[in-house]
């Protein structure tokens, strides 16, 4: 069979396949077939391989719909206030029912995601990237060096959701560290001069 992107052929595999996509990052299907193209990487799936992988990503979006505050939810009388719509006209919505807004089910109700349900009335799509970016993680890795060697905490380097504030000097514990630091280049340059 030739690959529907690029017209190589494709190679049959199986075990565990890796898939990723824009919003729930990455998840595994495993004990399956599948076939990949050696050229482009493009994967098919077919019947239960399809359906086990669509399973897989359904659990991993709720899991991390899931990770949210409860308060970050709201039930579907606030959902249909904050769409300026009916509580018939939210459950019967195409769109949200092929999960264009986060919802979670419990105990018999829906719970809606409230980022994701602004984020819907504005583009008519509510999802978003859920899982933690790499580069996220990269630079976090990146603070807690950065932190290591100033040898302070990497939390008074770290700041949440928003641009980087003042950090007075009294914040570091360091701050006799980069005095003597400065005295030190201070005195050099004066002995430069006087020499
Ligand atoms: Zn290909």
């Amino acid at each position: 069979m030739k690959c529907m992107e690029c017209g190589s052929d494709y190679l049959q595999k199986h075990g565990t396949l890796t898939e990723h996509d824009e919003y729930v990052g990455e998840w595994q299907v495993h004990d399956v077939d599948w076939l990949e193209c050696p050229a482009c990487g493009d994967v098919a799936l077919r019947g239960d391989a399809a359906q086990k992988s669509a399973e897989a990503r359904r659990r991993k979006l709720e899991s991390l719909i899931a990770d949210y505050p409860m308060k970050s939810f709201v039930l579907e009388t606030e959902a249909a206030e904050l769409l300026g719509v009916s509580k018939q006209a939210v459950n019967q919505n195409r769109r949200i029912q092929r999960g264009f807004v986060y919802c979670l089910r419990r105990a018999g109700r829906n719970f809606y995601l409230k980022e994701s349900l602004l984020q819907f009335k504005e583009t008519g799509d509510g999802r978003f990237p859920l899982f933690e970016e790499e580069g996220a993680t990269e630079a976090e890795s990146y603070i807690d060096a950065e932190a290591g060697a100033l040898g302070i905490e990497p939390q008074k380097l770290r700041v949440v959701g928003g641009p980087c504030r003042e950090v007075s000097a009294s914040d570091f514990d360091s701050a006799s560290i980069s005095d003597k630091q400065a005295r030190y280049e201070y005195e050099e340059s004066s002995e430069l001069q006087e020499g």
